[in-house]
């Protein structure tokens, strides 16, 4: 195999010029980390550009998770879903919680609400749900669940700059939201995160938090070093100002998939739940039970056509162990069927038809051969 391998995603990476002259601003101020005034700025822009005000910064997605328990006072159990990356349940260990996870639904992959209402004991003291591959979870339906409950929301939107839900972001719904700035999310700071709200002030509490919880009746202990330094934030910073570009260019990718993928019967784009938009986070496919493979399998055959695709909730990414509340047996299933394809705005066209003439190849020679099967043994 000569052509170079696609990978998963390639981070949005500004001209280096762009990244040096913010880089060189910083260490010539002397300031790199501690509450610096580029973390300030950075969660200022952040916060006009989502037009959230109570919002602060943090090292990573997973501490955002972390913080937002610790800033919410929560120490006992938290529901999750029994479908979701790693970092999630590990945010809510951290945050000094017992996650206890809870079935996924079958469609959009977020958590079933029924499955959570069922899983409230007394012991409950808050939901964390993910917004899956940026799409929403069942809003309503789990602030219903959270208020009857008396218990906050969180959402995990890791991955959900520049969607929109109902004309609103979708970092704004329930009672906290966390964003991951990871390298390989649509915008980002190489590393980093932000935990946010609209209903709570949250952010002072946060930066508290990140900060061992240093304050003047003393340190919390809920607190740690979870800051974002002042390199980090100049990167996210210049790395927002081309998010909206790499936005559009992600639509176009995802409509190269959806009619190259037209006639591939036995996997399927995972929907989009309505009145969200755009679907620019993640190109989640599922298989269909009768598929010739399963995720896992589909990921090991692309990496030998040079494609990296991933099977988020099954294999080395399903943490153990952990308690659920019962059985999970649609997250079982969906370890078996989902995988995320390459996507990220620098993919051609012709990136996605190897991708799909790949992913065709590993089906249609399957196919071939149970015909010839079928045909040798009729009946
Ligand atoms: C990426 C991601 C995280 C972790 O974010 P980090 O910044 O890498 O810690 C958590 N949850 C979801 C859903 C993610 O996609």
């Amino acid at each position: 195999m000569t052509d170079s391998p696609i990978v998963l995603v390639k981070p949005v990476l500004p001209a280096l010029d762009k990244l040096g002259a913010a880089l060189h601003e910083v260490l010539r101020s002397g300031v790199l980390t501690n509450d610096g005034s580029r973390v300030h700025a950075f969660e200022a822009l952040l916060s006009a550009r989502l037009g959230i005000a109570d919002l602060a910064v943090c090292g990573s997605g997973t501490t955002a998770i972390q913080l937002a328990c610790g800033a919410l006072g929560l120490s006992g159990e938290v529901i999750v879903p029994a479908a979701a990356f790693p970092a999630v349940a590990q945010g809510v260990r951290r945050g000094s919680c017992t996650p206890v996870a809870v079935d996924a639904e079958r469609t959009f992959l977020t958590l079933d609400p029924d499955a959570v209402a069922a899983a409230i004991t007394p012991r409950t003291e808050g939901i964390v749900a993910v917004q899956t591959f940026g799409c929403p979870a069942d809003v309503d339906a789990l602030a219903a669940i959270a208020r009857s409950a008396g218990i906050p929301l969180i959402f995990d939107a890791a991955t959900c700059w520049g969607i929109t839900y109902r004309d609103r972001p979708l970092l704004a719904y329930g009672d906290v939201s966390t964003l991951s700035l990871h390298a390989m999310k649509l915008t980002h700071s190489v590393e980093g995160g932000a935990v946010m709200s609209t209903v709570h002030p949250i952010a002072d509490k946060v930066r508290r938090l990140r900060n061992f919880g240093i304050g003047a009746e003393g340190a919390l202990p809920a607190g740690t070093n979870a800051r974002m330094s002042e390199l980090h934030a100049a990167v996210g910073a210049v790395v927002l100002g081309e998010a909206d570009a790499e936005i559009v260019r992600r639509i176009q990718v995802r409509e190269w998939y959806m009619d190259a993928l037209r006639h591939t019967e036995w996997l399927r784009p995972v929907p989009f739940r309505p009145g969200a938009w755009p679907n620019v986070a993640a190109m989640a496919v599922r298989l269909r039970p009768d598929a010739p493979v399963d995720a896992p399998t589909l990921c090991d055959e692309l990496k030998r056509d040079g494609v990296h695709a991933r099977a988020y909730f099954t294999g080395r990414y399903r943490p153990r162990p952990i308690g659920t509340a019962g059985p999970t047996p649609v997250a079982d299933e969906l370890g078996k069927r989902i995988v995320c394809l390459p996507f990220w705005g620098g993919l051609t066209e012709s990136d996605v038809m190897r991708v799909v003439d790949a992913i065709d190849r590993i089906g249609g020679g399957r196919c071939h051969e149970s015909h010839a099967l079928s045909l040798e043994y009729p009946g």
